[in-house]
């Protein structure tokens, strides 16, 4: 695989357009947190979009049924890597889901709603750039993903 730094503030604007006819016609309020200084990671530009788009969509999917729908996606820096957080105020994930919600083919979406294949390629492609992918739910409620990617030493 084509392994090359990457601006991950390029990648969160672009994916943001691509995701815009859906956050458009969705009742949810969306949050962009950046760091002041963009994070330059290892990877592919195309793959990442994939991910973040693939992490976005389900969480507006999730948080579409909330009365006061909101995701938000935050961004920082942690030592030496780039970590990058897209939560929701959505219904969260089921206990018994959690082990499978990363499988091909997993979903609890209704037919023809979800492939689930969102998450099984967001994930191998995490994992192709040397990072991780966990999901968790929160106190309050709702979904949290968390994206960890190594910094690039280069600049671009
Ligand atoms: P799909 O979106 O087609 O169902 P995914 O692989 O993207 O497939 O997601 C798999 C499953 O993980 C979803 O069907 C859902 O049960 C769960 N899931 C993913 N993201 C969220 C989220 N933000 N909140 C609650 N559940 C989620
Ligand atoms: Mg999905």
């Amino acid at each position: 695989t084509d392994i090359k730094p990457v601006s991950l503030r390029q990648v969160i604007d672009e994916a943001m357009l691509l995701l815009q006819p859906q956050i458009k016609q969705s009742k949810v309020k969306l949050g962009l947190f950046l760091p002041e200084d963009d994070l330059i990671v290892k990877g592919g530009r195309i793959r990442l979009e994939q991910v973040i788009i693939n992490l976005l969509s389900n969480a507006l999917d999730a948080a579409a049924a909330s009365p006061a729908p909101h995701v938000r996606l935050h961004l920082r820096q942690e030592g030496e890597d780039a970590v990058l957080t897209v939560c929701d105020n959505g219904h969260g994930i089921d206990e018994e889901a959690m082990p499978q919600i990363f499988d091909p083919f997993f979903t609890t979406k209704d037919v023809g709603a979800g492939l689930g294949l969102g998450l099984s390629i967001a994930y191998k492609i995490v994992h192709d750039f040397s990072g991780s992918l966990k999901a968790a739910n929160r106190l309050g409620g709702g979904a949290e993903f968390t994206m960890r990617l190594p910094l690039a030493d280069e600049r671009i």
